[in-house]
């Protein structure tokens, strides 16, 4: 399957095209989708599923901050099914995300990462497009600042439920004591 390469700082404005409409997501076919509180919050609530149904677990040895429960050192990420992301579909050799305007939020910011504090392209990224930067920076100037919150909480909530709990408690407590403080979030901002 051959994918569409377009490159030399990609400009939308200039080809009235979206460049991932022509691609063939290899990037939702590559990597493991890690989720923080909030992606796994609106997935549960928009698809009305448990978590546990679309949620893997990977044992979390080679990161900073990983869940502690009995079932080990975790983290969590998105099933894959015939390696791939569980939510993309493929319909006559087309792609589509189908949970497209809920998507997790490390989705909807690749290719790019922060790095000390700049915007930035990952270096090891398999995307074709050389995007502009700026114009990404701009265009997703409230969905970043929300992200970089959202990661921040998730590691917060991990660390008190880790100094809480230490191995005791198993990975079904900790879903529903990360979902209910996303709960009690949204209602203290609404008041
Ligand atoms: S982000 Fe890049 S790899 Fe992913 S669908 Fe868009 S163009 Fe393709
Ligand atoms: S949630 Fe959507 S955008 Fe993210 S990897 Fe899966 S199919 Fe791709």
């Amino acid at each position: 399957m051959e994918l569409n390469v377009i490159t030399n700082d990609y400009d939308a404005s200039k080809t009235g095209e979206f460049p991932c409409i022509s691609c063939h997501t290899n990037c939702c076919k590559e990597y493991v989708i890690f989720v923080n509180a909030h992606d796994i919050y609106r997935l549960s609530v928009e698809l009305t599923m448990e978590p546990e149904s679309f949620l893997e677990i990977y044992g979390a040895k080679d990161y900073d901050l990983g869940i502690k429960v009995k079932e080990g050192l975790l983290d969590l990420a998105l099933k894959q099914k015939d390696s791939r992301c569980m939510f993309l579909e493929e319909s006559k050799d087309v792609f589509r995300c189908t949970v497209n305007d809920f998507k997790p939020s490390v989705c909807k910011s690749y290719p790019f990462q922060m790095k000390n504090g700049r915007l930035i392209q990952m270096s090891e990224k398999m995307c074709p497009v050389d995007w502009n930067t700026k114009e990404f920076e701009v265009m997703m100037k409230t969905h970043l600042k929300k992200d970089k919150d959202e990661w921040k909480f998730y590691d917060n909530l991990v660390l008190e439920w880790n100094a809480k709990n230490g191995i005791k408690k198993p990975l079904a407590e900790f879903l529903k004591f990360m979902l209910d403080r996303v709960v009690l979030e949204f209602t203290r901002t609404d008041n």
